[in-house]
């Protein structure tokens, strides 16, 4: 963004609130940079964590996530995203934990969510390559470094592991 949308004079870097950001050299217009809400859940199934290849993002493996849409909160969008990217029905339990992903033109707030499967045949959906259970050690192995993979590990370690550990 070179312009002010509102005004359309220039906008300069200049530190506001005790941030550097964005701003119109002519109004109020500031460039916040506010994130954008991405509601990702964990889903245990059989005996696993449930995983899946976005379309968006096919080389890797992440969990079920997705944009938070006007009118939804977190929850009930886990409970969508998880329904199109796998068929499962899940519900939420509670919040596992909120995680800022800063990226170059978007700054998001991760809201991952821990779920109970209460029904559904796991199966990609149509925002899915390929959506498949693992073993947790799998899980926390293909998740390594990622956003996802936190979530994940944060999970566990709340949960102390109603499930088999194999
Ligand atoms: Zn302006």
């Amino acid at each position: 963004m070179k312009y002010c949308p509102e005004c359309r004079s220039e906008l300069t870097r200049r530190v506001i609130d005790g941030k550097e950001r964005l701003a119109c050299v002519n109004c109020d217009f500031v460039v916040w940079g506010n994130p954008v809400p991405v509601a990702a859940a964990v889903v245990e199934y059989d005996g696993g964590i449930v995983l899946v290849r976005p379309r968006a993002k096919p080389a890797v493996w992440a969990l079920p996530a997705g944009y938070v849409e006007d009118g939804e909160n977190a929850e009930q969008a886990a409970v969508r995203e998880v329904k199109e990217e796998t068929n499962l029905d899940v519900r939420i339990n509670r919040v596992i934990g909120t995680y800022p992903i800063n990226r170059p033109n978007k700054a998001l707030i991760y809201i991952a969510l821990a779920t109970e499967t209460i029904g559904g045949e796991l199966r990609a959906g149509d925002d899915a390559l390929e959506a498949s259970i693992f073993t947790v050690y799998q899980a926390i192995e293909k998740l390594r470094g990622t956003t996802s993979g936190k979530a994940l590990e944060s999970y566990l370690m709340a949960d102390k592991l109603q499930m088999q550990k194999v």
